[in-house]
């Protein structure tokens, strides 16, 4: 089956608005992505997204929609579809970087591979070591303390878990924030924090030290992209389980991530880094250094969460029983973009067993 033809549509929906996300990358109210149409010779037609914040990847609409319309496209065409890693090869060599672009395209391969074996992606991907239905953990924006306080009674009240409040901004406030979140959600939740990057070292160990009442049970980004012995330092100084999130979007960062031990925990996801093959080198890389992955987010549509899913199913390192991920993207949306969305149901996100990925048509 070679790889035959590409349609690139840019799309933008509108978050719910009591979903809108204040981080220390900024406000996030509306979501504007690409999505491809991946056409082989044999008729087939696969499904990406790339989940796009030029904040968080550089990557904006229009330079994913040139990348894949003149780098990625022209330097696959004609290659067979099976190949999945020739393809990464290929597209890794017109173009570094640009995560979510190949992403995109890669997902759409699997999606088409899925579709002429008649099996889901989890399935060609070894098959499920746990059920289609998994949980994930809230994230909850950088709110002030009274809607920080009512929006946590509201997850409470949905039967989420785990709890994930932003922080990475000024000290104080983030330190009133999440103690404002625990008042309210009792001791026998989880409840996690996540700075975006947004401290240095200093801060995040002052943070810590400050938040010792409120058993924070992990800490996700604390430190700058690039820092790994300042991750390391907070966990030999606090004794905080740490996350690793936007630091890491390939192999060679989550090597230098395990080399410095700067991290309890790996959060991947086939957006950042760059498809589902090489979300999956580093969750066999981690695993094999005893490091356990859990699933970050974008805040996806139906496509790429469904691309989440089956990584998650498939993958027994992906620690989501211990570490909940972030999987709820449709849900902040106002729309769903395709004919057989992902049911989420709460803190329940559920893929289905049809072939591919499992979303049935494009509908916008
Ligand atoms: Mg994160």
């Amino acid at each position: 089956m070679k790889i035959e033809a590409i349609e690139v549509l840019d799309r933008e929906i509108p978050l719910k608005p009591e979903y809108h996300m204040v981080s220390a990358l900024g406000q996030c109210t509306s979501n504007r992505f690409v999505v491809v149409r991946l056409f082989v010779d044999a008729g087939i037609e696969g499904l990406g997204e790339a989940t796009i914040t030029a904040r968080w990847s550089g990557e904006t609409v229009a330079s994913v929609t040139d990348v894949i319309n003149n780098l990625l496209f022209p330097s696959i065409k004609g290659v067979d579809v099976q190949d999945i890693r020739e393809i990464n090869r290929r597209m890794d060599f017109v173009c570094k970087h640009n995560w979510f672009a190949k992403s995109a395209v890669e997902m759409a391969c699997w999606d088409i591979l899925g579709k002429d074996a008649g099996k889901p992606v989890y399935e060609l991907l070894g098959g499920a070591v746990r059920p289609l239905g998994f949980r994930s953990r809230f994230s909850m924006g950088a709110y002030d303390v009274p809607r920080a306080q009512k929006r946590a009674q509201e997850l409470v009240d949905m039967g989420f878990t785990t709890i994930k409040v932003k922080v990475g901004g000024q000290a104080e406030a983030d330190i009133a924030r999440v103690k404002a979140v625990r008042e309210v959600i009792g001791f026998n939740l989880d409840l996690v924090i996540d700075a975006n990057c947004g401290w240095d070292v200093e801060t995040a160990i002052h943070c810590v030290r400050q938040l010792e009442d409120a058993r924070v049970d992990l800490v996700e980004q604390p430190t700058p992209d690039g820092d790994y012995e300042g991750m390391a330092r907070l966990r030999r100084e606090t004794g905080a389980r740490v996350l690793a999130d936007d630091i890491c979007f390939n192999l060679v960062h989550a090597k230098e991530l395990i080399r410095n031990d700067s991290c309890d925990a790996i959060s991947v996801y086939p957006g950042k880094n760059g498809g589902i093959q090489k979300t999956i080198d580093i969750i066999k890389y981690a695993g094999e250094h005893g490091i356990p992955c859990t699933m970050g987010s974008n805040i996806e549509w139906d496509i790429a969460t469904a691309a989440m899913g089956h990584v998650i199913v498939s993958q027994r390192n992906m620690a989501i029983e211990d570490i909940p991920g972030d999987v709820l993207g449709p849900s902040y949306h106002e729309q769903r973009v395709v004919s057989t969305p992902i049911d989420i149901c709460g803190p329940i996100t559920t893929i289905n067993d049809s072939p591919g990925l499992g979303v049935g048509e494009l509908t916008i």
